[in-house]
C-alpha cells in the first residue's frame, strides 16, 4: 500500500467529523437539504480549517447519487470526488493558476454542461493570488453563472479578493479550532493508531498547530516518526526546540531570586539543548501573565 500522509487519511468525510466549525456545516447543509444552492461561495480562514474539506462536502452533497441530508460517501461520484478525480469537479490552486490564460481556458468550459454529475463544481483554492485579468475573467462568469455550476472559491486573505467578487458570493468565515477540539481529534488518531502517548505531549502539538487541524496532524506525524509508538512531551519539546516546563520554572525562579549564576547556568542549559529562544521568550511572557 502506498504511504498517506495523516492529514489525508484523517480529512474529514461527513459534515459531522468537520473540526470547529459547526456554524458553517449547520448553515450549508441545511441550504444544501433545502434545494437553496448558491452557484457562488466564498470560504475565508486561516489555513488548515477545513476550507477545501468543506468545499468537497459541498460537491459531494450536490452530486451524490444517493441524495439524503448528507453524502452517502459510497456511491461512486462520492468516491471520486472524495479522490479528486471526478470530472466535474475541478480543483484549482490559484497560487500556481494565476494567469488570466488558466482562468479564461477554464471559464470557456464553464458554459458546457456537466460530463456525468448534476452540478460542476469549480473550488479555487488560495483565489486571492489570481492576477487582476483573471479576476476580472472569473467577474463575468460570477455575474451570470450558468445553472449547472457552482464556485468555491477559498482564501486565507479575503481582504486582496476585490470586492465586486465577494458581493456575488455567499461568504463562509472559517475561524481557528480551539487548542481542546484539536487536542481532542489528536488523540482520536492516536488511538486509532494504535500509538501510546503523554497527555503534555498532545497538548504541546495543539498548541504549536495555531488552530490549524491539518497542520496539527502534520505536525502529529513528524513527531510520531521520531517517538515511533510511545509519544512523550520530550519528543515534541526536541523536534521543535520547545523548552521543558521544568527548565522554564528553573529560569523564572532564577530571575525572582537575582540569582545571576543559578541563571546564567540555566541559559548555558537551554542554549545547549538548540532551544528555540524566540519561542522561550514567548512562553516566558505567557508563564508571568
Ligand atoms: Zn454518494
Amino acid at each position: 500500500m502506498s504511504y498517506k500522509a495523516l492529514y489525508r487519511t484523517y480529512r474529514p468525510n461527513s459534515f459531522e467529523s468537520v473540526i470547529g466549525q459547526q456554524h458553517i456545516v449547520k448553515t450549508l447543509q441545511n441550504a444544501i437539504a433545502q434545494g437553496k444552492i448558491s452557484h457562488a461561495y466564498l470560504f475565508c480562514g486561516p489555513r488548515g480549517t477545513g476550507k477545501t474539506s468543506v468545499a468537497k462536502l459541498v460537491a459531494k452533497s450536490v452530486n451524490c447519487l444517493n441524495p439524503k441530508e448528507a453524502p452517502c460517501n459510497h456511491c461512486e461520484f462520492c468516491e471520486t470526488i472524495q479522490a479528486g478525480i471526478h470530472p466535474d469537479v475541478i480543483e484549482i490552486d490559484a497560487a500556481s493558476n494565476n494567469g488570466v490564460d488558466e482562468i479564461r481556458e477554464l471559464i470557456e468550459k464553464v458554459k458546457y454542461a456537466p460530463l456525468q454529475a448534476k452540478y460542476k463544481v469549480y473550488i479555487i483554492d488560495e483565489v486571492h493570488m489570481l492576477s487582476q485579468g483573471a479576476f476580472n475573467a472569473l467577474l463575468k462568469t460570477l455575474e451570470e453563472p450558468p445553472s449547472h455550476v457552482i464556485f468555491i472559491l477559498a482564501t486565507t486573505e479575503p481582504h486582496k479578493v476585490i470586492p465586486t467578487i465577494i458581493s456575488r458570493c455567499q461568504r463562509y468565515d472559517f475561524v481557528r479550532v480551539n487548542v481542546r477540539e484539536i487536542q481532542h481529534r489528536i488523540e482520536e488518531v492516536l488511538k486509532i493508531e494504535q500509538i501510546s502517548y503523554e497527555e503534555e505531549a498532545v497538548r504541546l502539538i495543539s498548541q504549536l498547530a495555531d488552530g490549524g487541524v491539518r497542520d496539527a496532524l502534520s505536525i502529529l506525524e513528524q513527531c510520531i516518526a521520531y517517538a515511533q509508538d510511545d509519544l512523550r512531551a520530550v519528543h515534541v519539546n526536541e523536534i521543535y526546540g520547545i523548552a521543558t516546563t521544568q527548565d522554564k520554572l528553573k529560569l523564572i525562579n532564577a530571575i525572582f531570586d537575582s540569582n545571576v549564576v543559578t541563571l546564567m547556568s540555566e541559559i548555558e542549559n537551554i542554549l545547549q539543548k538548540n532551544i528555540d529562544i524566540k519561542r522561550l521568550t514567548s512562553d516566558l511572557m505567557e508563564i508571568l501573565k
